[in-house]
């Protein structure tokens, strides 16, 4: 008799979740994620104890039926793409379909939901990838994702999570990095009755980047644009003065995504060149903007990591835009 079994579809979730969930951040970021995809200018979040007790995030996007809240637990349910090809022209942040099971197979969740069009809302509870409840409710317009009691079913996991302190620290920076471009949105964050974040619609980054890298910092900033290769890249870059030990404060963008790429970090280290003494970073914000089918954003279960087609022509875009204002004055202020 063979040894191969297929797992039950809990089992399979809560391997998923290990890959997509590492922390409350994480589910952080993938309830953000979702609220901006569906469209959301307002966005409320609420935190206990470092989001291991409660993340709640309410917002007012299209909202959810009954149909489509059961669904959006199943695994690689999703209404943002329906075919591979659709990966390569991607202008939501989610499109695999596994946050919602992920999150839900590790936590108890409940989900409250109504679309403008209807006149009652539902609740749906869940709990260990089980569904408890679906009831209707009087609802606003919008989605309330509350998920409490992280890795709860999974002890071994909850081990790993750090102190209420440092995992809060990780949420604000989650948030910081993925809210930024979005700036018709109006976010806050708050720890039991304590405002965390405040991040009101404003025209551009420069007012967030005020709250985000302090205003000495914002007000020092150097815009600058560049168009090559029809890559284009906008980037905000501080001055030496402002480089830092550890490269916290260095954010990329590809088409509005947060990633993580080590090589387009490594390009901003050249442009800025030898402006920075050695075992600095600098504060920097870059967006690149690339035609979508140049860029592949399904590497990483939690999508922050993207590959290029063309990583060199990046890289240089980058470099280059950082590396042409040398001569600027605002940089010796
Ligand atoms: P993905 O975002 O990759 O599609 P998720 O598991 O995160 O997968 O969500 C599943 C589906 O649930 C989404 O495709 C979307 O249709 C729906 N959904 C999730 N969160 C929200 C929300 N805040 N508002 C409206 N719809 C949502
Ligand atoms: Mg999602």
């Amino acid at each position: 008799m063979g040894n191969i079994r297929i797992l039950p579809e809990k089992v399979a979730n809560q391997i998923a979740a290990g890959e997509v969930i590492e922390r409350p951040a994480s589910v952080v970021r993938e309830l953000l994620d979702n609220s901006i995809d569906a469209g959301a200018d307002r966005l409320n979040i609420q935190i206990e104890e470092g989001g291991k007790r409660l993340i709640r995030l309410r917002d007012n996007g299209s909202g959810m039926d009954k149909d489509d809240m059961l669904l959006a637990l199943e695994r690689h349910a999703t209404s943002k793409i329906t075919t591979v090809s659709d990966l390569f022209s991607i202008k939501t942040l989610g499109f695999r379909g596994e946050a919602l099971p992920s999150i839900c197979s590790v936590s108890r969740i409940e989900i409250t939901s109504r679309p403008a069009d209807r006149l009652t809302g539902y609740r749906l509870k869940a709990s260990g990838g089980e569904m408890k409840s679906i009831d209707e409710t009087g609802a606003p317009a919008g989605t309330t994702v509350e998920v409490r009691d992280i890795y709860f079913n999974t002890p071994a996991r909850r081990k790993f999570l750090r102190a209420d302190r440092t995992e809060t620290g990780h949420i604000i920076d989650t948030l910081s990095r993925i809210i930024l471009p979005f700036t018709n949105i109006h976010m806050r964050l708050d720890d039991a009755g304590k405002t965390l974040l405040n991040l009101p619609a404003s025209e551009n980054e420069l007012n967030r980047l005020s709250v985000l890298f302090g205003r000495d910092v914002a007000v020092s900033l150097i815009d600058t644009y560049r168009e090559r290769n029809g890559i284009k890249i906008t980037a905000y870059l501080a001055p030496p003065d402002f480089s830092r030990t550890r490269g916290d404060r260095i954010y990329i963008y590809i088409n509005n995504r947060n990633i993580r790429d080590k090589l387009v970090t490594r390009s901003i280290m050249e442009g800025y060149g030898q402006r920075l003494m050695k075992g600095r970073y600098p504060q920097v914000v870059v967006f690149v903007d690339i035609d979508p089918s140049l860029v592949d954003v399904n590497v990483h279960p939690a999508k922050q990591e993207v590959r290029f087609h063309e990583s060199r022509m990046v890289y240089q875009a980058v470099s280059s835009t950082i590396e042409k204002d040398k001569t600027d004055d605002r940089w010796y202020k």
